[in-house]
């Protein structure tokens, strides 16, 4: 007779007071936890037994009942710019082998003093805007807690610390793959990883989620956690809204912007980024960043313009430069903070809105032809 086999737990999906909880249960003190959290993210340690202040009887009965267990890595490219792509394996427990493959992508964008860590919360989007490619690939699955954690651990691995101990991942946003709001039951453990003193200890202001504005959750967010908010608006209007971001015909800008407000009140949080895509002759002109600047005007709001990424089969195309220039210049007149984002790892298709996670047709068809990327093997040495 076959015995049924228990999933371990992936203790990389638990925050402090489910690990706090998951110890009890196993008849140890509360404090345990403090000590698995201090090894899992600030030693970086994985294997039970190297956990020396454990007593051996819990490290044995971890080893049975739990695990450290990260996505796996299907490739990893460098860009010309140092930008950074990884394709991953999501680690779901009890997969079998030939389930198929659950592919994902993680950025990491070097910058003097800092490096952003992009990472994904879905496999593929629901969402359904007009100009992203992870819309155009359609929902496949939620990402656990665990799997959105160890994309962080996975990447402070990878990259190492400087020599002074600092790790390399010093903000993480969440702008790879999927809608995180959509994905909330998952999400919210996660921020408290990434903002718990005793794991990640990032500030709040260097944890950024970024929705395509699901208001409902933007009000429980309100209430649960407090990092940094990003909304991706990318219209000024509600006609064209509900075109390029469909969740608009449900939740249109009025009530997007309310539930904004009612975010940086609760948290007293300093400012809300809004994401502006810049779609050539669709979006990009004066009238819209008038438009766009009455929304906003008064208001604790920064405008990030993101030139457009193209993607096989999309019909847009990005702005011109003198376009940007123009909307950008308008804005700041009409005293609205803004910037434009530089495109970084496009070579690589790692930009905002080429994350499609296609591993097999797309991403290593054009790694191994025309990207000046360097693909390297998992496990390799880095460059
Ligand atoms: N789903 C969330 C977070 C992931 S998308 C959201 O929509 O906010 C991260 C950012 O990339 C969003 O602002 C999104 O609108 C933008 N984006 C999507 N496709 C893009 C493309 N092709 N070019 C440039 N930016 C894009
Ligand atoms: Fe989903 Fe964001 Fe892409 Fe819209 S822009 S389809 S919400 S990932």
């Amino acid at each position: 007779m076959n015995a049924v086999v228990e999933a371990r737990t992936n203790l990389l999906g638990l925050d402090r007071a489910a690990l706090t909880e998951f110890v009890t249960a196993l008849g140890e003190k509360p404090f345990r936890a403090r000590q698995l959290l201090t090894w899992l993210y600030k030693r970086r340690v994985s294997d039970f037994a190297e956990m020396t202040d454990l007593a051996k009887s819990f490290r044995e009965r971890l080893a049975a009942v739990a695990e450290v267990r990260l996505p796996e890595i299907l490739s990893e490219t460098v860009s010309h710019d140092g930008t950074r792509k990884w394709v991953l394996r999501a680690a779901a427990a009890g997969e079998s082998a030939t389930s198929p493959l659950q592919a994902i992508e993680m950025v990491f964008i070097p910058e003097p003093g800092r490096g952003t860590l992009c990472i994904s919360s879905q496999v593929g989007c629901a969402m359904d805007c007009s100009f992203c490619s992870t819309g155009a690939q359609g929902f496949n699955r939620n990402l656990s807690t665990a799997e959105i954690v160890g994309q962080v651990w996975l990447a402070n691995q990878r990259l190492g610390a400087d020599d002074d101990g600092a790790r390399a991942v010093t903000n993480v946003v969440l702008m790879g793959m999927g809608e995180p709001l959509a994905n909330y039951k998952n999400v919210l453990p996660a921020l408290s990883v990434l903002m718990d003193d005793l794991c990640f200890d990032l500030s709040r202001r260097r944890v950024t989620l970024s929705t395509s504005g699901l208001v409902p959750q933007m009000y429980r967010l309100a209430e649960d956690t407090n990092c940094a908010l990003a909304v991706s608006l990318h219209a000024p209007n509600d006609a064209l809204r509900d075109q390029l971001v469909p969740i608009n015909r449900r939740h249109p800008i009025k009530e997007l912007l309310e539930a904004c407000w009612h975010y940086l009140d609760a948290q007293n949080g300093r400012s809300i980024t809004f994401e502006y895509v810049m779609l050539d002759g669709i979006n990009d002109r004066p009238e819209h960043a008038i438009e766009l600047a009455r929304l906003l005007r008064g208001r604790e709001a920064k405008v990030n313009l993101i030139p457009f990424n193209p993607f096989p089969g999309n019909q847009y195309r990005r702005s011109s430069r003198e376009a940007i220039a123009r909307f950008c210049d308008l804005l700041h007149e009409h005293a609205i903070t803004v910037t434009v984002r530089r495109t970084r790892g496009d070579d690589i298709d790692a930009a905002c809105g080429q994350l499609a996670g296609q591993v097999e047709d797309r991403v290593t068809a054009r790694l191994g032809s025309k990207s000046f990327g360097v693909v390297v093997q998992p496990g390799a040495v880095l460059p």
